[in-house]
């Protein structure tokens, strides 16, 4: 029997060729989709796979709709860029005890639902529609970067470190019930209403939404605020109302507000002196564009 040559990302699986291709060599995980593409023998080699403890999903061509790793526990990092898929990942109530990488031109959809996440979440490049966090705890860096749209769901998600979103479209941004520890730094057109969802979010740190564009009504309404965040609007166009209802937060700089101007009243600035508990019970609020 010939010896079998190196799997074409074999850097990544550290498989031997299973099929050829034209001149390309490929394992069962790396094969593109076509018929000589074995599911059941996919599913085996996956399975010996996770026995050995590897997680670098790089470049894997993914046979089903959408793959489960439900309840897995990973010792190691988890990298699932340029993987492809056709639906939805899913990684519910799965523990990671080092980091996450997510993203791609193929990366669909992918569920964190009830996922620990202990090292970074970063998400780069692409991903096409949803990012789901519902009750996750994110216990480091959550990075969220791509050059086109996303939307992000993480109702009752708690994240200890700074949450970034960076994207060219922000769909949606479902932050309801969620705590954040180290703030929110917002880069993108948001476009869709009713906006970014804080009811009942616990917010500490600073709201960094500088050079955003945002096409909504942005409101804060039953968020708790850490009474020293600051709220930083440089640059950022606001085009929707603009509502600050219950926000002790200090709002550090304004970017153009196209319809109408945005005045904080002028008291606002002694709330950081304030104590937490009083600045929770303010209620003050200004609007614009109305
Ligand atoms: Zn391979």
């Amino acid at each position: 029997m010939a010896e079998r040559a190196q799997c074409k990302y074999f850097e990544a699986c550290e498989l031997l060729e299973d099929t050829r291709v034209g001149d390309d060599l490929y394992c069962v995980l790396h094969l593109p989709p076509g018929p000589a593409k074995d599911v059941q023998k996919f599913g085996q080699v996956v399975a010996d796979y996770l026995a050995k403890g590897r997680s670098d999903f790089r470049w894997v061509y993914f046979p089903t709709e959408s793959p489960s790793f439900q309840g897995r526990r990973f010792q190691e990092a988890v990298d699932f860029r340029g993987a492809s898929f056709g639906g939805m990942l899913n990684l519910t109530d799965t523990t990671f005890d080092r980091g996450v990488f997510l993203g791609g031109p193929e990366f669909r959809n992918v569920d964190l639902s009830r996922a620990r996440v202990r090292g970074p979440l970063r998400v780069e490049g692409r991903i096409s529609n949803t990012l789901r966090l519902h009750q996750a705890v994110l216990e480091n860096l959550a990075e969220v970067r791509v050059d086109d749209r996303i939307h992000v769901q993480a109702y009752a998600a708690r994240f200890d470190g700074k949450l970034s979103v960076h994207a060219q479209v922000i769909g949606s941004l479902e932050l309801q019930d969620a705590s954040l520890r180290h703030g929110l730094s917002l880069r993108g057109r948001y476009e869709s209403t009713p906006g970014v969802r804080f009811e009942r979010a616990r917010i500490e740190g600073d709201l960094d939404f500088r050079e955003c564009d945002l096409d909504l009504h942005l409101a804060f309404n039953e968020a708790v605020f850490d009474p020293n965040s600051t709220l930083d609007l440089e640059g950022a166009r606001v085009h929707g109302t603009f509502v600050l209802a219950g926000l002790p937060v200090i709002p550090r700089r304004f970017g153009s507000m196209e319809q109408g101007s945005i005045k904080p009243p002028v008291s606002r600035p002694l709330l950081a002196r304030r104590d937490r508990e009083s600045s929770r019970r303010r209620s003050g609020h200004f609007l614009a564009g109305l």
